[in-house]
């Protein structure tokens, strides 16, 4: 090992003074960095991808209506819910004469003491919402639910073509008291309500006006006991307990009351009662939920002992890959008949478009990788927001690849739709079952990682990763290119290996944590390697910059010097990934550069690479069991450094600033 460090618990000396850049370099990486391509070996295949950070969208709802007390109900799944936004958060409860509506900026637990001497908590029939604002800052007045008239109801999404809308009510008169397009969707739907008289018709007609995506539950004044429902792309989801009727957005909130689901088809109207539920659909009469029974336990969607979910699912990692790739082996040979995809399929692909957005970006940028070396299938990554402008050139044998967490990601639903649209097969890597792209797919991939609570995925972006790596097997052993032996080898790899390699490096956690002290203090720091690590040190960049607030760049190791280079200062942190052998001398030349220039250089690599190293301040070595094995290691690494940095800053890493988990709006 020569000079080089390797990492001990006193590796690490954190220097005199931070390193500040420059405001206007500053700029110029924004810029830089924002966006750019990357362009394949095979010359045609472009991809691009975002290294800016990813906002999630989607905020919570939860109702019940039955004959016990709603508010313990509805503020338990808000709790549960929480993580899906906390700008403010609210609750609307019908009593004898009127509904009552508590809500406020902030968390649940400013909700819990407005509640506690109300006379709401008598109430049997209420909705709740936990926002994350979009139109309209974060405030008692833009809080759900809205009130106008006779509507009181609560809402997911955007109402676009809101403004339209809000002109011609104010016009005639309506007035307004907050910002938001919610307020203006229960003006236009207590208008419809006024004219025609009964709920659903009225709903029908007010939602056939409205462009964007919804969820609303909606309280009539007069229709006590009763919640109404509808959604366009954004999920609600119907369940029945022994005491009445609940709906959510998501059924992590429904856990703690019933496992009975049903999941509201787009455009239906349910009407739930204490003693009855039923849909209206446009084409049939009122029929009742089809119920289903999740498998997923209430005690899955909490924190087992961990201080934060994300902490949680980086130690499920190992097991959440069993059971993403496990599935998908017979015989020790990757099979994918048990999702209905037989082996033909795969050798029809001539090309594979991965769709996705924010950290799924990342994990279709190194799955994509693994399609090209093993499969030698040329395959480009697109940002499913910019997918449909692109455009993306499909030719026989195109297999366009959507990945999802949550399965409502608005932005690949979008880009799904356009594929479809196109004639072009789908296929849908989704972690949340029967969700609307796993349901709209030609066919579907779920990783079964179990429920990811904690904003900053860990567990959804491994998976995902796992399961591209298996159709990249499974096309190369399906092609011929590869024989049943290597095949056997690199599943085993997969299963075997990674979660074992996982396993290993979070065992070393005081080391990790003496690399996020070097970090924390710091306002920017850079990640860079070669091949895949480059898309390693994306994932590692965004983890970083979501949770620690750290300004984070991801390079390709050999691109600084044509141009970044110039904003390493005196003691800047420069992570280095190298997972493969042969890319080891080329990085170890850019830390060199670096080093040269005053970085404080960290180096994350396989133990079997050594080498004299006078480059680097710190390494932490992974296990080199194989290549995979290590690239699972070192995602193991820079998610633990990331949650360590974010601790030592103070901060509320399971919900950080200003995001909230899955997206349901473009
Ligand atoms: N567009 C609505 C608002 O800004 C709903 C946002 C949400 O889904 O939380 O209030």
């Amino acid at each position: 090992m020569g000079n080089r460090k390797t990492m001990p618990a006193a590796f690490i000396k954190i220097k005199g003074h931070q390193c500040h850049l420059k405001k206007a370099i500053l700029g110029m990486v924004f810029s830089l960095c924002s966006k750019y391509k990357i362009r394949k070996g095979n010359g045609r295949a472009e991809s691009h991808f975002c290294s800016a950070i990813t906002v999630y969208i989607m905020c919570g709802i939860i109702g019940y209506t039955g004959n016990s007390c709603a508010s313990p109900k509805i503020t338990k799944g808000l709790s549960v819910l929480e993580y899906r936004g906390y700008d403010s958060v609210g609750i609307a409860a019908a009593n004898e004469n009127e509904i009552s509506i508590i809500k406020c900026k902030g968390r649940i637990t400013s909700l819990e003491e407005k509640l506690s001497d109300s006379l709401l908590q008598e109430s049997h029939t209420a909705i709740g919402h936990t926002r994350w604002a979009t139109h309209g800052g974060p405030s008692d007045t833009n809080a759900h639910p809205h009130r106008v008239g006779d509507v009181v109801l609560v809402h997911n999404g955007i109402i676009e073509n809101y403004m339209e809308i809000k002109k011609e009510l104010t016009e005639s008169g309506v007035k307004f008291s907050s910002e938001t397009d919610t307020e203006v969707a229960a003006a236009w739907i207590n208008r419809c309500y006024c004219n025609l008289k009964d709920p659903i018709p009225a709903i029908r007609e007010a939602c056939s006006r409205f462009t964007g995506s919804y969820a609303f539950a909606i309280m009539f004044e007069n229709l006590k006991g009763e919640i109404y429902a509808i959604r366009r792309g954004s999920p609600l989801i119907l369940a029945e307990g022994k005491d009445g009727y609940y709906l959510a957005s998501d059924i992590t909130a429904l856990l703690p009351f019933t496992p009975k689901y049903h999941i509201l088809d787009e455009n239906s109207i349910a009407c739930l009662k204490s003693n009855e539920i039923k849909i209206f659909s446009d084409s049939k009469d009122a029929c009742i939920p089809e119920w289903k029974i999740t498998s997923i336990t209430p005690e899955a969607a909490q924190k087992g002992g961990f201080s934060h979910f994300m902490l949680k699912e980086i130690h499920e990692q190992p097991e959440a890959i069993l059971k993403s790739v496990s599935p998908r082996i017979i015989n020790g040979l990757p099979d994918f008949s048990g999702d209905g995809i037989h082996g033909d399929f795969w050798k029809k692909i001539k090309n594979i478009q991965i769709v996705a957005c924010g950290s799924a970006t990342h994990a279709g940028l190194a799955g994509g990788y693994f399609l090209e070396k093993l499969a030698k299938i040329p395959t480009s990554s697109y940002i499913a927001s910019e997918y449909r402008y692109t455009p993306p050139i499909a030719t026989d044998g195109t297999l366009v690849i959507l990945i999802s967490q949550s399965g409502e990601t608005a932005d690949t639903l979008a880009a799904l739709r356009y594929a479809k649209a196109h004639n072009i097969p789908t296929l849908a890597i989704v972690n949340a079952v029967e969700t609307t792209i796993a349901r709209e797919a030609d066919y579907k991939i779920y990783t079964y990682a179990g429920p990811e609570i904690a904003v900053a995925t860990t567990k959804g972006y491994c998976t995902q990763v796992s399961v591209l790596y298996m159709i990249a097997v499974a096309i190369a052993h399906q092609k011929g290119d590869i024989s049943d032996q290597t095949a056997k080898e690199l599943v085993e790899n997969i299963s075997q290996g990674a979660p074992k390699a996982i396993s290993h490096i979070l065992s070393q956690r005081n080391i990790l944590t003496e690399i996020a002290k070097k970090l924390y203090r710091h306002e920017h720091v850079f990640y860079i390697g070669r091949g895949i690590d480059f898309h390693i040190c994306a994932e590692a960049s965004l983890k970083l910059k979501e949770i620690s607030y750290i300004h984070s760049e991801a390079y390709a190791a050999g691109e600084l010097k044509h141009g970044t280079i110039s904003l390493i200062e005196n003691d800047t942190p420069v992570i280095a990934i190298v997972t493969e052998n042969r890319l080891y001398e080329k990085t170890e030349s850019n830390l060199r550069e670096v080093k040269s220039r005053g970085a404080d250089v960290i180096l994350i690599c396989r133990d079997d690479i050594s080498s004299d190293n006078h480059s680097t301040d710190s390494v932490l070595t992974i296990p080199s069991t194989s290549d995979v094995a290590s690239v699972f290691a070192a995602i193991a690494a820079v998610q633990i450094i990331a949650f360590d940095a974010a601790l030592l800053r103070n901060c509320d890493i399971d919900r950080p600033r200003n995001l909230a988990k899955s997206v349901t709006v473009e």
